[in-house]
């Protein structure tokens, strides 16, 4: 393991920010307003529980004055140890493909292994390509249905000699995974400066390519043969036309982060964006979208 592969997960207490909108307005949709104040407050992570939008921060927030009159409420969660917490629950998890390894079950067990016991699959069938991930703060370590579905559909596209993007890069998790279907070039783009540096010691430790830069789709130079967006439904509908430039004609776009009330909406912005050829993948809560620009 690299030196610092586990510095980026301090214990530090958590702001737990829940807000209840009035129901979505056919010009107003109040749940993704929230979460886009929540994002500029600085939010780590934005939940959306059916409408009640949970936003999780580092420190305590002011309480915008466009929520006046709106069900707010705050819950401080003790500083706990974030790796701590993440090595006690955490467990290998096979998506298409891949096999994703916690690092402390992989630290515990040679190449192949099996880490037995200690929470670790029972086989590792050899044509796994596996994947070691330490997951620190950012999201993406292989247990959320988002990412195993994009890591599933890794499966049903070229990757081989592409050139492939991957935007919200979180842990690295799905760009590593480009790398080793032997991509030509990966580019990793993540707006959060933590998620940029988890994703680089995933990258190191996983032994592959990828070029990370902290920012969106606006610091993603050239053309893709393939992009890979695991984010929020309110993110994707925003970036549909970026997301569509991004690509060569004939490229494919492999979209994750709607749930599956809000799948239509990125339906239609990626229809809207010119991308064609839209599949949707639905899951138990959340659907992957695979789209295509037309040649
Ligand atoms: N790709 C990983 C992580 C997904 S979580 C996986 O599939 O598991 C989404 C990530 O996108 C977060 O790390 C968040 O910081 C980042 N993000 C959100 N909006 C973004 C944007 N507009 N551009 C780039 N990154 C973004």
């Amino acid at each position: 393991m690299p030196e610092g592969h586990l510095d980026h997960a301090r214990p530090t207490p958590t702001w737990h920010v829940t807000v209840r909108p009035p129901a979505r307005r056919p010009d107003v949709d109040h749940p993704e307003v929230v979460a886009a104040h929540m994002w500029r407050l600085g939010a780590r992570a934005v939940v959306d529980h059916g409408g009640t939008i949970e936003g999780q921060f580092a420190a305590p927030v002011e309480v915008p004055a466009a929520w006046a009159g709106w069900e707010v409420a705050t819950r401080v969660e003790p500083a706990t140890d974030h790796m701590a917490a993440w090595r006690a629950g955490a467990r290998s998890v096979r998506a298409g493909r891949f096999l994703v390894v916690p690092s402390h079950l992989a630290d515990a067990a040679g190449p192949g292994d099996d880490p037995g016991g200690t929470g670790g699959v029972d086989t590792i069938d050899g044509a796994d390509l596996r994947i070691v991930l330490d997951a620190g703060m950012a999201f993406g370590s292989g247990h959320h249905e988002t990412t195993a579905g994009c890591l599933a559909a890794l499966d049903d596209v070229p990757v081989a000699g592409r050139r492939i993007a991957d935007v919200g890069t979180g842990t690295g998790v799905l760009a590593i995974a480009a790398a080793m279907l032997d991509a030509d070039r990966v580019v990793a783009v993540d707006v959060d400066p933590t998620a940029v540096a988890v994703a680089r010691d995933n990258i190191r430790a996983n032994d592959v390519e990828v070029e990370v830069t902290r920012g969106g789709t606006d610091v993603l130079a050239g053309r893709f043969d393939g992009v890979l967006a695991n984010l929020l439904t309110g993110s994707l509908v925003d970036l549909a036309a970026d997301l569509h430039d991004c690509l060569v004609p004939g490229g494919w776009l492999v979209a994750s982060g709607a749930s599956l009330l809000r799948v239509d909406r990125v339906v239609d912005a990626l229809g809207t964006a010119g991308l064609a050829d839209v599949d949707v993948r639905p899951g138990r809560e959340w659907a992957v979208v695979v789209a295509h620009r037309p040649v």
